[in-house]
């Protein structure tokens, strides 16, 4: 019997893996998500043939290792002294360095660090967790959201989320309830589904049975339960204007953005535990303090020049191709032969703007029983995010600001120390009394980061829908997800996940699969080359 996988296996040998892949597709074998499986590339598929790969954050590190399973050989160029790129994560003694301002030193007790770039994984981002699982890097859960946290008005008013969440559920469900009564939906809901949409609107708002909305333990207690006979008794129910007083109300639908449900994990230890133990696999590592200054690409290669930015030593690498995953606003500024119109695209991607201060201080969050999770505050600053690593422990990290978009391009051009002053007045206001506790805040404004240069670009800016997240389709964004000759790009950047690790690995995977399928197509048309390189 010829089985599919017997007719994949020929198409394999025939083919190559283009052949395999686009088969694989039409007998209905692989989804787009499927077809980044790598496992259709076989080990010798890149044998005799050099791949250069600029940057080591996860586009970077995710090229090269799979470049290297497929036995390409990989030269892994990383200007900074670590891996990660913008999968950062500051500890005791590193330094924070930002373009116009002064270097800030992280000190910060055993076992507290920052993450200053991503800190958060979905469980839907198998590409990243399947690397985390692939290399041992034990993973921990963080805690996203907790209902113990608070939504603060302008005002300085604050309602727990809890509160927010169910006294707002139980005065919408107690409206619809009495729209249905007096018949203001009959035209919608037939009178079956009136009859069964009542006794779920009361489960869901948690009404009494005449429909009204009177407070609900789901929201808080009023009186605690306590020992024998000392009941527990609901908290009072909010007025419904003084839920919609408060601006951060539609917060407390953060957590069922999809990006943000529940379970989400962050590596034990800081995010960038991934991204080292994927540099650790690699049979050549990055190539640490390797500055790219020049980039050519030639009729038969590419030629890369690269300097060492503490000794100013210069050294040139030729390859066969090359991918690219250098932030587009670095890029622009590097000496490229790139023709003119991907040269002026790749200057003009604009990026956004996102900032953190984080503080070191001991954990008096957990004594209001918030154990992790998001406090949102508005204003320059947006929300308060608690650690969900080491709890119980005397002392933790508490970021008291991450904002992006136009907020975070106003605040950035604060000084440094008014930044951390600005934020720890927040975390006062939110939590009287303990702005004191914080200590030796860090700023990090990513647009002034070296070989960064900002967050994740911002590509439908000045659109009238500007979100971006899956809904990326401009001429730029198109134009750079094809090769120029022998020079790939990938990045998180080039997905529809700009903001998102994974974004990244998927990038990255798509344009290895690219160029594994001219290098199959390279050796049907011409073995001797194969042999001869
Ligand atoms: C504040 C913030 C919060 C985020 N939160 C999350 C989150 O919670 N979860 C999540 O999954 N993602 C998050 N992200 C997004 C995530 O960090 C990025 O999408 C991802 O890390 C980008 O990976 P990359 O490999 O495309 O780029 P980068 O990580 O930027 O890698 C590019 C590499 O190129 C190197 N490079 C630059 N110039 C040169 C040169 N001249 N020569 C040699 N090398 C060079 C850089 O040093 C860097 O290592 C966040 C990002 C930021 C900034």
């Amino acid at each position: 019997m010829v089985t599919r996988r017997r007719i994949l296996t020929r198409l394999g040998m025939v083919g190559g893996l283009g052949a395999t892949l686009g088969a694989m597709q039409a007998l209905g074998l692989a989804g787009i998500a499927e077809a980044q499986d790598m496992s259709g590339m076989t080990p010798t598929l890149g044998r005799g043939r050099h791949v250069i790969i600029l940057g080591a954050g996860i586009a970077g590190l995710t090229s090269a290792y799979e470049l290297e399973q497929a036995g390409f050989l990989v030269t892994l160029l990383e200007a900074r002294k670590r891996v990660g790129g913008r999968a950062w994560t500051v500890r005791n003694g590193d330094t924070i360095e930002m373009n116009g301002e002064e270097t800030q030193t992280a000190k910060f007790s055993d076992g507290v660090y920052f993450n200053a770039g991503p800190a958060r994984i979905p469980s839907f981002h198998q590409g990243l967790l399947g690397y985390a699982r692939k290399f041992g890097v034990p993973l921990e859960v963080e805690v996203n959201s907790s209902r113990s946290a608070y939504i603060m008005a302008d005002d300085g008013s604050k309602i727990r989320m809890r509160t927010a969440i169910n006294d707002m559920r139980g005065r919408i469900a107690e409206l619809l309830a009495k729209a249905i009564r007096k018949g203001a939906l009959d035209a919608e809901l037939s009178a079956v589904d009136r009859e069964k949409l009542l006794p779920f609107i009361k489960a869901y708002g948690d009404l009494g049975e005449d429909g009204a909305f009177a407070g609900t333990e789901r929201s808080g207690f009023g009186t605690a339960p306590g020992a024998g006979v000392a009941f527990a008794t609901a908290s009072t129910a909010m007025p419904i204007d003084q839920l919609l007083a408060n601006q951060r109300l539609p917060m407390t639908l953060f957590e069922d953005n999809l990006y943000m449900q529940a379970t989400m994990f962050e590596p034990v230890g800081g995010m960038d535990r991934i991204h080292a133990a994927m540099d650790n696999a690699l049979r050549r590592p990055a190539l640490r303090g390797a500055e790219v200054t020049r980039i050519r690409q030639r009729s038969g290669d590419v030629e890369v020049v690269y300097r060492d930015p503490a000794s100013g030593a210069v050294e040139t690498v030729v390859a066969d191709y090359l991918i690219c995953t250098i932030p587009f606003p670095v890029l622009a500024k590097i000496d490229t032969n790139l023709s003119a119109k991907l040269k002026t695209t790749i200057a003009n991607v604009q990026y956004d703007y996102s900032n953190k201060v984080a503080f070191e201080s001991p954990r008096f969050w957990e004594r209001e029983q918030i154990y992790g999770g998001i406090s949102f505050v508005g204003g320059p600053t947006t929300l308060i995010w608690y650690p969900s690593a080491g709890l119980h422990s005397e002392r933790g990290m508490i970021l008291g600001c991450y904002s992006s978009g136009p907020t975070a391009a106003e605040f950035q051009k604060r000084s440094i120390a008014e930044q951390i002053a600005f934020s720890r007045g927040v975390v006062d206001k939110l939590h009287p009394g303990h702005g004191a506790d914080l200590v030796n805040g860090l700023a990090v404004n990513w647009h002034k980061i070296p070989y960064s240069l900002g967050p994740w670009p911002d590509w439908n800016a000045g659109s009238a829908n500007g979100r971006q997240e899956g809904h990326i389709d401009t001429a730029a964004f198109r134009l750079l997800q094809a090769p120029e000759g022998r020079i790939y790009f990938a990045s998180a950047a080039l997905s529809q996940t700009p903001g998102w690790q994974e974004g990244g690995i998927q990038s990255a995977r798509a344009q290895v699969l690219a160029l594994a399928r001219r290098v199959s197509a390279e050796a049907l048309v011409s073995p001797a080359r194969r042999r001869a390189v």
